[in-house]
């Protein structure tokens, strides 16, 4: 059964107008929906018997199955059933300055990166474009329960969760149209970031259809061999038409795209690959992202040393690159990147 965020306004209206309702109620119930954020419970505007229809026929379709906290309670993995079926992982992340939810867009992950939990269960199904926003809806209201030390209101959302956001462009294209809508939540352009293991027709057509959206790419290795092997879609699209990908998607957007890079000990890790690494990310003026990589019990391999990342940062800066050490947060409840899925039961239900 889609859910109510599935549908767009019009459709919104020519539904509640086929009950019988005036056509107005369609643009109040979507400013309750999306502006507010609010449940059926709370919509007191809206008559009981119409709060009772809805959640029957046009469910809110998210339903909270388990949550753990880190961070003294500023990050939060919720398992959430979608749709009444699609069980994913949404993490909410509060910093100082701002607060980030992380969406899923699919039910695991096609794409087989060996290092990552989601890729290691392989892909069950896509989401709908309601689904994804329903995520970020559901985590509006959720922001408020943060604790003091953070804003309490969501600013950023970013595609860094379960599946590989090219790989169901569509649905994510529609997700943040919706989000960036200007009569619903309006989340601005530059607050969204799309990531991807670097399928070149999504970069493509991302710049195109949403071109202030941000892009951050998963890069994790600098030449062919090695990313063959790691990133297994480079044996599609390489390194070289990848490069060319996200030097077309900056030239369209006039944006920086991000490269994010799992740093994986003695793997990926050394100053050979952050020489080779260096030039690329020169070219695109791309700023980099290094993460440690996050432990998964079904890869062997270990998280970079302290000298070993300093050293890598050390030759990338050499090279005239902008880089951060993102921190690792969520690791003790497997809310860290490469982690979703993990101490969590799955599977559609
Ligand atoms: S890293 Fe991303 S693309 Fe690769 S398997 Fe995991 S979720 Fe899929």
């Amino acid at each position: 059964m889609p859910t109510v965020y599935d549908l767009t306004r019009d459709q919104l209206t020519d539904r509640l107008v086929s009950w019988g309702e005036p056509a107005f109620r369609g643009k109040q119930l979507w400013t309750q929906l999306w502006k507010r954020a609010a449940t059926y419970d709370q919509m007191s505007d809206v008559s009981p018997t119409l709060r009772e229809r809805l959640a029957s026929d046009l469910p809110l379709g998210v339903e909270v199955l388990d949550e753990r906290t880190a961070d003294k309670g500023a990050t939060r993995k919720s398992l959430l059933r979608l749709g009444g079926k699609h069980v994913i992982e949404t993490v909410l992340m509060g910093y100082r300055d701002r607060v980030t939810v992380c969406v899923s867009s699919q039910v695991g992950c096609a794409m087989g990166c060996g290092f990552c939990a989601t890729g290691q269960m392989g892909l069950e199904s896509n989401l709908t474009a309601g689904e994804i926003a329903a995520q970020v809806v559901w985590a509006r209201r959720e922001a408020a329960r943060l604790p003091e030390s953070t804003p309490r209101r969501l600013s950023n959302v970013v595609f860094m969760g379960m599946g590989e956001p090219m790989a169901n462009y569509r649905p994510v294209r529609d997700a943040v149209t919706r989000l960036m809508d200007p009569t619903g939540m309006r989340v601005g352009a530059r607050h969204i970031t799309v990531s991807t293991v670097g399928l070149v027709p999504g970069i493509r057509r991302l710049g195109n259809d949403h071109p202030r959206v941000s892009l951050a790419v998963s890069l994790h290795a600098a030449d062919d061999e090695l990313r063959n092997e790691l990133v297994p879609p480079n044996r599609m699209h390489p390194l070289a038409e990848l490069e060319a990908a996200i030097a077309a998607w900056r030239e369209r957007t006039r944006r920086r795209p991000t490269i994010e890079w799992a740093m994986i000990d003695g793997v990926n890790d050394s100053d050979e690959q952050a020489g080779k690494l260096a030039p690329i990310a020169y070219r695109l003026r791309a700023h980099v992202n290094l993460i440690p990589l996050n432990p998964t019990p079904g890869w062997s391999d270990r998280p970079s040393s302290t000298p070993r990342i300093e050293s890598f940062v050390r030759v990338l800066e050499a090279g005239g690159v902008n880089v951060t050490v993102r921190d690792t947060r969520g690791r003790r409840i497997d809310a860290a990147c490469g982690q979703l899925r993990l101490g969590h039961e799955f599977g559609s239900a």
